[in-house]
């Protein structure tokens, strides 16, 4: 079986070149769609994602801020950072760059930002509302990979996917999703966890696997059916002599499962590029719904 390769940047490409009206319309109105992200300490990662997103704002004409808070800030003093931007109408979304300084209650921290400004989809309301299947924002790493099985083609309805991975940003806003009486959704889902017996029993049954755990290469070819469609969500860094020191590898061992799979996404350039595009798409949406309240007075 020749497996196809599900590379996320024509996806995205897509999204994005279908933003530009949409942001255009805005800013003929008055309104640039605006991203106010917060980072607390000097993690390298962190910096980097958040310029990468900057970038990426910039470049649709749309404005990105980034609050650069000590790492020894308090509770409190990101809890002010994230009031005063709730409250200022020219933001259209705050994003909080995980993962925050141990001594932070991260739930409090994210629980603060406003549902309507709450991009990521990381806020209780908004998880709620996507498991009622009434979604206002939808957590921009599921949604990406939504629209990568979209894009492919991929079916979904009727048939078993297995999740590995049930964390609150990628693994649970999954299931809701595939779970979903909805187009591109109505799949039977199960969903693994370190705590899951026999893990290969399951994935083994699995239509469509997301690979969401965060352990390099842990889904090989003998864990998998003939003809299921792969999406591997993991970003791991594994040591190795080139200049930089490492390589990214996914969740998924690629070369084991070729031949094997119908699809998968590669490691880097499949998932990735989805989820700022997927923010940009939260944010632009935010912005509009601004439009629509004003229009409403
Ligand atoms: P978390 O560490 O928050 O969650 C990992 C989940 O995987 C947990 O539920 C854990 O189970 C489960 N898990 C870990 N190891 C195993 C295992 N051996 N067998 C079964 N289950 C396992 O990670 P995230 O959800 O934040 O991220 C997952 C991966 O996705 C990471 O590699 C991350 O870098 C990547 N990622 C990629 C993004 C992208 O843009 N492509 C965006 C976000 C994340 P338990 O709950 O029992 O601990």
């Amino acid at each position: 079986m020749e497996t196809l390769l599900l590379k996320g940047k024509p996806v995205s490409d897509s999204i994005r070149l279908s933003l530009e009206p949409r942001v255009q319309a805005l800013i003929e109105t008055g309104i640039v769609p605006k991203l106010a992200a917060i980072i607390v300490g000097d993690d390298p990662a962190s910096k980097v994602y958040v310029r990468n997103k900057a970038r990426a704002f910039r470049k649709l004409n749309c404005e990105s801020q980034t609050y650069q808070l000590n790492s020894k800030s308090s509770e409190k003093d990101v809890l002010t950072v994230i009031d005063r931007l709730n409250n200022d109408p020219s933001v259209h979304g705050i994003l909080v760059q995980l993962p925050l300084p141990n001594h932070l209650d991260s739930k409090a921290i994210l629980h603060r930002v406003s549902p309507n400004k709450d991009v990521d989809g990381f806020h209780p309301e908004n998880l709620g509302l996507l498991l009622e299947g009434n979604p206002n924002f939808i957590p921009c790493t599921p949604h990406g990979v939504l629209e990568i099985l979209r894009h492919y083609d991929i079916p979904v309805s009727g048939r078993h996917a297995v999740i590995v991975g049930r964390s609150n940003i990628v693994g649970k806003p999954m299931f809701a999703l595939l779970a979903q009486k909805f187009e591109m959704g109505n799949a039977t889902v199960t969903i693994c966890h370190t705590r899951t017996k026999d893990l290969a029993s399951f994935t083994k049954q699995g239509d469509i696997i997301i690979a969401a755990a965060g352990s390099a290469n842990m889904i090989t070819g003998d864990m998998i059916k003939e003809g299921a469609d792969i999406i591997d969500v993991g970003i791991n860094r594994v040591d190795d002599d080139s200049e930089k020191g490492y390589i990214l590898v996914g969740d998924v061992n690629t070369k084991s499962v070729m031949g094997i799979a119908n699809s998968v996404t590669p490691v880097p350039g499949g998932v990735g590029p989805m989820t700022i595009t997927m923010l940009l798409v939260n944010t632009v949406t935010s912005a509009e719904k601004c439009v629509e309240l004003v229009a409403g007075w």
